[in-house]
């Protein structure tokens, strides 16, 4: 039917809409909210197209109002999982027969009903569901997720692109086929584009997943997957499982027919994952493809050319927001002492003013933290630095979970750079500082690349050319996205391709080509002209 050898256009950023008051997405997000906090929704598990009701029930809760349910939702169990397996390897012998562009087109339909019709719909799912405010929830759950869809066709054109030479004897070609199996896609809470993502950029290059949302992200992603079905995505080819991560990731991993999984979530999780492959290795028909972006411990890193009220913001945006709840979140920081007083100055001035409470309140930057076990994760690092000699909490603290799971925006100080929480993943919406000797600038650098065993993102702020140079050079395999005079968060789908390396990921860098080529298996193709008649070759002449 489509015979045209078709190249999508690289396409332009979704641009963020404002939400000011007055304005028509604000009311029309405003409207939504209303609506969607008026309703318990009911969200069953979907196999083939087909929605299963287990019965065997869990609760979606809002994190600032933990009392106020949006929704119920049905558990898979063994069984469940077992069908989704099936529909999914049923599905992909027609989707992976489905000519690309004519994939690539539902996709785009996808994008455009997120970007239309269904913005504030996703977006204020989100906002209760996850506690984004509207400026948070734009930039994922619409800008982001609109922003993979496009440039991942864009890509993929590329990729289809990209032939080997052949010459007047011969025609050789790739023909870029999808893995063998299923692919299971298992996504974090923390990013509604991501959920989508990761199904999506298999399922572009002709695959079929099961996906195993995060069960404090149901309630948007529930409603992606009811505009993928809307937009046209033939049945079964994502299978959305609602419930226990453990129990669907036992039943996947030990089928012969799992052929991959797209992983974000916590450090942890994916090396249980990758373990358990290692232990099913004989049993699979082929090596399956693990790609996986994990935890951060990102930093802040200051010259004394810095200046300070540049560095201020980024620790108060980059810090805390959404919480600190973003992988990239900067979470440490090494400050020279002839800076620290100015900038402890301008960060506390803007703390001040920072207002905490429902996303429903627009005046609000900082919403909630996504559960109790994130909360008493968070009270924990800050009591412990409370009662430490070698720690203060110099702004912020206070933690509240009788309404919503609510932590105040918190910087620690410590005399210490490997203190606990200069190490590890919190998650929430704490940074520690380190301050340190001028004079010490490539120590501390080394001690900044040394001190964690992520290398997700970092930032460094100077305007001396050579200290640059030589911050480059020392953080060279401290970050997968290295900022300069910039906060560590907000990469933006093909403008900064995202993820990192060693504890933090496998670095097929999201949005970008180099995610889309895991997907494939890639067959080459030689076809001879005049095949030869005869053995012989020219050297063995007497
Ligand atoms: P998580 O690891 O707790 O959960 C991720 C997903 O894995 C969830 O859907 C969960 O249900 C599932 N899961 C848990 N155990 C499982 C198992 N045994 N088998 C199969 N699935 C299982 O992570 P989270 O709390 O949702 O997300 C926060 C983490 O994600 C942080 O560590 C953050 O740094 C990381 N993250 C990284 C990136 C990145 O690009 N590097 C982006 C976003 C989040």
């Amino acid at each position: 039917m489509n015979n045209a050898l078709f190249q999508f256009a690289k396409p332009a950023n979704e641009a963020v809409k404002e939400y000011r008051p007055g304005s028509p997405e604000r009311s029309a997000l405003e409207k939504e909210l209303e609506k969607q906090s008026k309703e318990v929704i009911e969200i069953p598990i979907i196999i083939g197209g087909k929605e299963v009701r287990t019965g065997d029930m869990g609760e979606v809760v809002m994190p600032h109002n933990h009392k106020h349910v949006v929704a119920k939702y049905h558990k898979v169990g063994e069984k469940e999982v077992n069908m989704a397996i099936e529909a999914a390897l049923n599905a992909k012998k027609e989707w992976e027969n489905t000519p690309w562009v004519e994939r690539a087109s539902i996709l785009a339909r996808i994008g455009q009903l997120i970007a239309t019709k269904y913005r504030a719909r996703v977006n204020a799912s989100c906002m209760l569901g996850q506690s984004k405010n509207a400026f948070q929830a734009e930039i994922d759950s619409a800008c982001e997720a609109i922003d993979f869809f496009r440039f991942n066709n864009y890509y993929a054109s590329n990729l289809y692109a990209e032939q080997p030479s052949s010459s007047p004897d011969q025609l050789n070609r790739t023909e870029y086929r999808p893995l063998e199996g299923f692919v299971m896609a298992v996504t974090p809470f923390n990013f509604t584009s991501i959920a989508s993502n990761l199904n999506m950029t298999p399922v572009l290059m002709g695959n079929t997943t099961i996906w195993k949302p995060s069960t404090t992200a149901l309630l948007s992603n529930y409603h992606l997957m009811q505009i993928f079905m809307e937009a046209g995505l033939p049945a079964g080819v994502i299978n959305f499982l609602p419930g226990k991560g453990s129990l669907i990731g036992n039943v996947a991993l030990s089928n012969p027919n799992l052929a991959g999984i797209h992983f974000t979530g916590s450090t942890a999780t994916f090396q249980g994952l990758w373990k358990g492959v290692g232990a099913n290795i004989s049993n699979y028909k082929s090596y399956p493809r693990l790609v996986g972006e994990t935890g951060g411990k990102d930093f802040i890193f200051a010259h004394s050319s810095a200046n300070p009220r540049e560095v201020a913001t980024a620790i108060v945006r980059g810090a805390f927001e959404y919480q600190g709840q973003k992988c990239s979140a900067a979470s440490r920081a090494y400050i020279p002492a002839s800076l620290w007083n100015e900038i402890k100055q301008h960060v506390g001035e803007m703390l001040s003013t920072i207002k905490m409470g429902d996303v429903n309140d627009f005046s609000n930057f900082i919403n909630a933290v996504i559960d109790e076990a994130s909360f008493d994760n968070c009270k924990g690092y800050i009591d412990r630095a409370k009662a430490s000699l070698e720690a203060e909490v110099v702004f912020g603290g206070n933690c509240d979970k009788s309404v919503g799971y609510f932590v105040e925006p918190t910087v620690i100080l410590t005399t210490n750079p490997k203190y606990e929480s200069m190490e590890q993943e919190i998650f929430g919406p704490i940074i520690t500082i380190f301050v340190y000797d001028d004079k010490n600038y490539v120590e501390t650098l080394e001690l900044c690349d040394s001190t964690s065993p992520y290398a997700l993102t970092g930032a460094i702020f100077s305007y001396d050319l050579q200290a640059l140079k030589i911050a480059n050079e020392k953080l060279r395999y401290s970050a997968g996205n290295f900022y300069i005079n910039d906060k560590p968060t907000g990469a933006v789908v093909g403008c900064q391709p995202f993820g990192g390396s060693r504890a933090s990921g496998t670095n097929d860098k999201a949005g970008g080509l180099w995610n889309l080529i895991r997907w494939t298996n890639p067959r080459s193709i030689k076809e001879t002209f005049v095949p030869a008649t005869e053995y012989g070759y020219p050297f063995l002449a007497k």
